[in-house]
């Protein structure tokens, strides 16, 4: 039953805007991904998604799918400042949608919140850990989450770790600043490590580590910034502290004798330093190259928590009866 209710995920990044469509099972449907900017601005959206959305409609309509529910994940969206990584103006965006996907639910998010939600609610699950956890994402962008367990997971407010800056006068990052974490550990600054464009990386998706001859001096730069993503994420454990971490990300394909260094960044700026007794750290598969699919998770999340299963199986049952 909940085969044939279908759901629109629409997602920033990678570089690219991605949608599709899926059931609640997790499928991806239909996929259309365009590259666009790391700072796309409002105009140039609503211009792609308008052109991209007549062949979605076109797509849809062919096959007499009923859309139930659309999500759209966003960088830094949620920030009550404003988003600085799109700092675009929020209605605008929601009266674009409602107008090119007229009658159609939509669920606005974070991207790492739609991150959250396709992990933890994947089929079959991954997701080993319980009770309250960061969930730290480390993609184009770098960003984590606190899971609490006792709330839904669209009430969890995001943090950008992304941004911290850990070196002064460093590397350039997107957000204009120089020396964040993002600009040392996203997969594009691996991509340059490894001089593979980031294109090929997202279209070898989680293996595009195995394939590659990487040279021991890209090697030890992979360990040297895995070194400090721990550093940054022990400065972020010293401001909320949580008796563990989940990170999925590219760290999480490389082998253990390299992650370890993700634990002697954390060793050097944990309050107490690194004790497994004290923090349970664990890695899961990215599936690096699959967007929209956290979008889609996310709005079949909304979806199915906003009562729309037990509606759509009372007017099923009505059906029946009549
Ligand atoms: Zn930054």
């Amino acid at each position: 039953m909940s085969n044939n209710i279908n759901v629109l995920g629409i997602e920033l990044s990678n570089s690219r805007l991605s949608l599709g469509v899926g059931n609640l099972g997790g499928t991806l449907d239909y996929v259309e991904r365009m590259p666009a900017s790391p700072n796309l601005d409002q105009d140039e959206f609503e211009r792609l998604f308008s052109a991209s959305a007549v062949a979605l409609r076109e797509w849809v309509d062919a096959r007499g799918i009923d859309l139930r529910q659309a999500a759209m994940s966003i960088p830094g969206y949620g920030r009550e400042a404003g988003n600085p990584i799109f700092p675009w103006d929020m209605a605008r965006l929601e009266g674009f949608l409602g107008k090119v996907l007229p009658g159609l639910p939509l669920a606005l998010t974070n991207s790492v919140v739609a991150q959250a939600a396709f992990n933890r609610y994947a089929m079959p699950s991954t997701y080993a850990v319980e009770g309250d956890h960061l969930f730290l994402f480390v993609g184009h962008g770098v960003a984590g989450v606190i899971v609490n367990e006792a709330e839904p997971i669209d009430a969890f407010s995001p943090f950008e770790m992304g941004h911290m800056v850990i070196e002064r006068d460093g590397l350039v990052c997107r957000c204009g600043h120089r020396g964040c974490v993002e600009a040392y550990t996203s997969l594009r600054a691996v991509s340059t490590i490894i001089g593979v464009p980031g294109n090929e990386i997202l279209a070898r998706g989680d293996r595009f580590l195995d394939a590659l001859e990487v040279d021991n001096v890209a090697r030890e730069m992979l360990r040297e910034r895995q070194f400090l993503l721990g550093l940054a994420l022990g400065n972020a454990l010293n401001l909320h502290p949580v008796p563990a971490v989940v990170i999925s990300g590219w760290p999480s394909l490389t082998p253990e004798s390299d992650r370890s260094a993700i634990f002697d960044g954390l060793n050097q700026s944990l309050l107490g330093g690194y004790d497994e007794g004290r923090l349970s750290l664990s890695f899961i598969a990215p599936s690096i190259g699959n967007d929209p699919k956290a979008a889609l998770s996310y709005a079949a999340y909304c979806f199915v928590s906003g009562g729309g299963l037990e509606a759509a199986s009372d007017a099923r049952a009505m059906e029946e009866t009549a």
